[in-house]
């Protein structure tokens, strides 16, 4: 293995991890995977996230034919559909986490977003949230949903199921899918109730600084 797409796989095994020991993995569920020059590494079908190995990984090539190792969960899919999407990720995390599930489940904020502009923090660090629509897991429809949303965007929620988050390497996609789950914690803590999100020209000044999508 090149010395490049072993510290790849020792990197996506620690985000697993720690995926794991931030409760963002309830029952084994969720998939990571990251990409090198040649391939796309990912966590093999039925391995918690939290038990995985760099020399126990699923190798897939760019158009999804598994290469080596064990066979990769049925939802690489998803993933191969963001880094279409997302040209300069270098990662994808997909989670059930607790909340972003909850808030996967309300109708979306807007026509661009699942979660509003809650704070400056979703904004900066990840931006807008699409909402795929529902399909079935591991289906070529649902990852069709994600390939068919509108514009630019680096993290989804898929509906009635989970989050989908883009990065520049497995520390940066978990750190998105993190913030996300935070602001879906928010959104579902503050259902019922009146709250205030950014302003559009508010919004605007964080996504021109530090160039995440919005609009
Ligand atoms: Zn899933």
């Amino acid at each position: 293995m090149k010395r490049e797409t072993r510290e790849a796989a020792a990197r996506l095994c620690g985000t697993g991890r720690r995926a794991v020991d931030l409760g963002l993995s309830p029952g084994a569920s969720g998939n990571v995977s990251v990409r090198t020059a040649e391939h796309v590494l990912m966590s093999p079908t039925g391995v918690s996230l939290g038990e995985l190995e760099p020399d126990v990984l699923s190798v897939l090539a760019p158009d999804g034919t598994h290469v080596d190792g064990p066979a990769p969960s049925k939802e690489y899919p998803l993933h191969l559909a963001l880094y279409e999407r997302v040209g300069d990720a270098g990662s994808v995390v997909h989670l059930h986490s607790p909340h972003a599930t909850a808030a996967s489940c309300l109708p979306a904020w807007s026509d661009v977003s699942a979660l509003p502009p809650i704070t400056p923090y979703l904004v900066m660090r990840v931006g807008r949230v699409p909402l795929a629509p529902y399909a079935a897991p591991g289906s070529t429809r649902l990852a069709r949903n994600v390939s068919e949303l509108p514009g630019p965007f680096r993290a989804a929620l898929l509906a009635n199921h989970g989050s989908l988050v883009a990065g520049g390497d497995p520390d940066a996609a978990l750190a998105g899918a993190i913030e996300v789950e935070e602001a879906s914690r928010l959104v579902v803590s503050l259902l019922g109730h009146e709250f205030s999100v950014l302003a559009p020209e508010e919004v605007r000044e964080l996504t021109e600084r530090y160039g995440t999508p919005w609009d």
